[in-house]
């Protein structure tokens, strides 16, 4: 049986590729997570979102935990086969979630109890309880569970918030046991401050995890206040181990984060903005519910392979967004994850190849064109 390991091949600079096996497949790294919330990527088939070249997907914890429950996928069989994806899963801890969508939390020393925003139930989320459903669920990449304050913050605050989570890692990894093939990260808080970061990247060490993530950025902070912590963070953390930044981001925010040595990183943003009619390509953002593609019977990127892109006109796609038809958000999903992906696989090559640096100049220069001049 495979178990989980993770290969370092290249580096560029501070940027990494590698290998992370498990007996679900490999993940190619630097590695772009598509965020299946409610066991689906909304708008995609499993087998279109592997066709895009995603390696991995991420679940979310807590609305899984709420509906259908974590009991039932499990007596279902597990979460890959309730939703039909074989590949590798992430699971978030739920922590965060029940930070920004639950109702009426309190916080203890123990864990977390909630009110659930679909019909107000009263739940609790611990280390253990966290864990647990994570395992009922069948992750493959389990994350522990912690706890981090909405910045602006005062140092105290975030201290306080650091060392909470830090017990709560020691916690998870006790309440994980050992499961061959599956993994189990830590998560680094400290804010933005380079000490904190430092004694929370010593205590996750202390205590030993198969990846490391760095938390609590991607929360209103800005990229400029993200990058100056990317600056420092990844290096705190052990160089033969993964490093996941949770919740990133936008086209330049994922390239940045991988030059600053990042190998994993999720988002709603390519699957969120396919529903609202935002488009990336090479040449930066496209809003198709602008009137300028209406009669334009070019593709949106005419490089691009995916089936938005073969198949259909922007008048095409601006007609169907228009008409709330169900084809346009699957169509521009289906887009933006390919775009993401070959991002990623245009990073990896270029770490590989030791061409970073021109391979990032190349990305810049194109998005400053803009998009193609209307006809
Ligand atoms: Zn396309």
């Amino acid at each position: 049986m495979t178990r989980f390991s993770f290969d370092l091949k290249a580096r560029d600079g501070r940027a990494r590729s590698g290998v992370i096996s498990t007996p679900r497949g490999e993940i190619r790294t630097p590695a772009f997570m598509p965020v299946g919330t409610a066991a689906t990527v909304k708008a995609m088939l499993p087998e279109s979102v592997a066709a895009t070249g995603a390696d991995i997907l991420l679940g979310n914890t807590y609305h899984l935990m709420l509906r259908p429950t974590a009991e039932r996928i499990d007596r279902l069989g597990g979460l890959h086969k309730f939703m039909n994806w074989d590949r590798p899963i992430l699971t978030d801890s739920g922590g965060f979630q029940v930070m920004s969508l639950a109702g009426l939390r309190k916080l203890t020393e123990e864990g977390v109890t909630f009110k659930s925003h679909i019909d107000g139930s009263k739940h609790s989320l611990t280390p253990e309880r966290s864990m647990e459903i994570q395992r009922l669920l069948g992750s493959d990449i389990v994350m522990c569970f912690d706890e981090c304050p909405a910045l602006p913050a005062d140092r105290k605050r975030i201290e306080a918030s650091m060392q909470l989570s830090m017990r709560w890692a020691a916690r998870s990894r006790d309440a994980f046991g050992d499961r061959p093939g599956h993994a189990l990260f830590g998560i680094q808080q400290g804010g933005l401050d380079e000490d904190l970061r430092g004694q929370s990247a010593e205590a996750l060490r202390g205590i030993g995890f198969d990846g490391y993530a760095v938390g609590g950025l991607a929360v209103g902070e800005g990229q400029e206040a993200m990058f100056s912590v990317l600056d420092f963070a990844p290096d705190q953390l052990p160089e033969d181990k993964p490093r996941y930044l949770m919740g990133v981001g936008k086209p330049d925010d994922i390239v940045g984060a991988v030059a600053r040595g990042i190998d994993m990183m999720d988002c709603v943003l390519p699957s969120r903005s396919g529903r609202t009619g935002q488009v990336f390509t090479r040449r930066g953002v496209v809003n198709i519910k602008n009137a300028r593609h209406a009669d334009d019977p070019r593709p949106l990127d005419e490089d691009c392979t995916c089936p938005a892109c073969t198949g259909y006109s922007r008048a095409y796609l601006h007609h169907v967004f228009r008409s709330h038809e169900m084809i346009s958000g699957m169509l521009l999903t289906w887009h933006n994850l390919h775009y993401f992906q070959e991002l990623m696989s245009g990073m990896r090559d270029a770490i590989s190849e030791g061409t970073f640096d021109a391979w990032q100049e190349g990305f810049h220069a194109q998005r400053t064109k803009g998009d193609i001049i209307p006809i």
